[in-house]
């Protein structure tokens, strides 16, 4: 099975090429335990049609327009030398024109026009993380990484957990479990503390429709994790994003149920559908098939969640 694959030739200094970061938040609460820093990578191997965080899918930067922070100056329609700025068009950018030179962003004042994706260095990174170490300390924090998918950049992110490793940061990764588990387990396992995983749609024919890839890799991987686990000592977590009619149907939740009753999982977090996301992805130009039918723009009722969680009943449900 081919896996998608950044390139990975070393800079200069011999590290990994830097990945583009979309963003490094701290004080975050929602990530794993205690106070974290949540290092977002851009760039995935999968391409879910309900993607919470729409930027992170392609490893490429992009231009991003926010019609709220736009205040009409027009500034910068004179900037871009190619026309690619079209005031009468609802996503401002023709990404069919523009080159990504970035000039438009330097002239507008309030930020309506942003860079997506920026290269930054493991050390930066490194940097960046230990201002907040105090947070940690008080809280039993750390460091979460997050996209995207982080384990499509598997020598840089090796490298990151090491030097975190060394100076003794609780380390967490967000997977979609798409990887070469050869690979994962040279270069993550010895570093990495907890894992968590994501199982969407264990149906194989609905998770390629629905995720671009089969998921018999990401099965598969899980299986070796967990064997892993003995010896590594890693936390595992499953997570399973609830999409209305896509993944929370009870034939989905009830086969992920069996599947990890049999692999002898029993926590697993349920993370109700977040409807937030269509507007990420139109500030970046994309609409989706799913936002555009209308079928999934609302939360989802307590009644359908708790449906879902039955399905779970002997689980401990985080
Ligand atoms: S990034 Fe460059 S080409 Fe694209 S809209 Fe801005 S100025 Fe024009
Ligand atoms: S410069 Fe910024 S605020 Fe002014 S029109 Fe362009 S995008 Fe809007």
């Amino acid at each position: 099975m081919q896996i998608m694959q950044t390139p990975t030739e070393a800079n200069k200094t011999g590290e990994p090429k830097a990945p583009l970061i979309l963003e490094i938040k701290g004080n975050s609460l929602d990530d794993g335990p205690g106070i974290r820093t949540v290092i977002f990578f851009k760039g995935c191997p999968l391409t879910c049609s309900w993607c919470h965080n729409p930027e992170g899918k392609s490893a490429a930067q992009e231009i991003a327009f926010d019609p709220e922070q736009c205040i009409d100056c027009e500034r910068c329609l004179p900037v871009c030398k190619r026309g690619a700025l079209e005031p009468n068009n609802p996503y401002f950018v023709n990404r069919d024109v523009c080159n990504l030179c970035f000039d438009c962003i330097e002239t507008c004042p309030t930020g309506a026009l942003s860079r997506v994706g920026k290269h930054m260095e493991v050390d930066a990174v490194a940097a960046a993380i230990e201002e907040d170490m105090p947070f940690f300390r008080i809280s039993g924090g750390g460091v979460t990484l997050s996209g995207g998918e982080p384990l499509l950049f598997m020598d840089y992110v090796s490298l990151l957990l090491e030097k975190l490793k060394k100076i003794g940061v609780h380390t967490l990764i967000e997977t979609c479990g798409y990887f070469s588990f050869k690979e994962f387990n040279i270069k993550i396992l010895p570093w990495i503390k907890t894992i968590y995983f994501d199982l969407k749609l264990f149906d194989a024919i609905e998770h390629k429709e629905h995720c671009g890839v089969d998921n018999s890799l990401i099965l598969e991987n899980f299986e070796k994790l967990r064997r892993a686990q003995a010896r590594s000592g890693i936390e595992l977590l499953v997570r399973i994003p609830l999409i209305p009619g896509i993944t929370a149907t009870d034939e989905n939740l009830s086969r992920i149920a069996a599947f990890l009753r049999k692999n002898e999982s029993s926590r697993v977090a349920l993370l109700e559908y977040n409807p937030l996301w269509m507007e990420k992805s139109r500030k970046i130009g994309r609409e989706n098939a799913i936002a555009l039918n209308g079928s999934i723009t609302a939360w989802m009722k307590a009644a359908e969640v708790e449906r879902c969680h039955e399905i779970f009943e002997g689980f401990e449900i985080v």
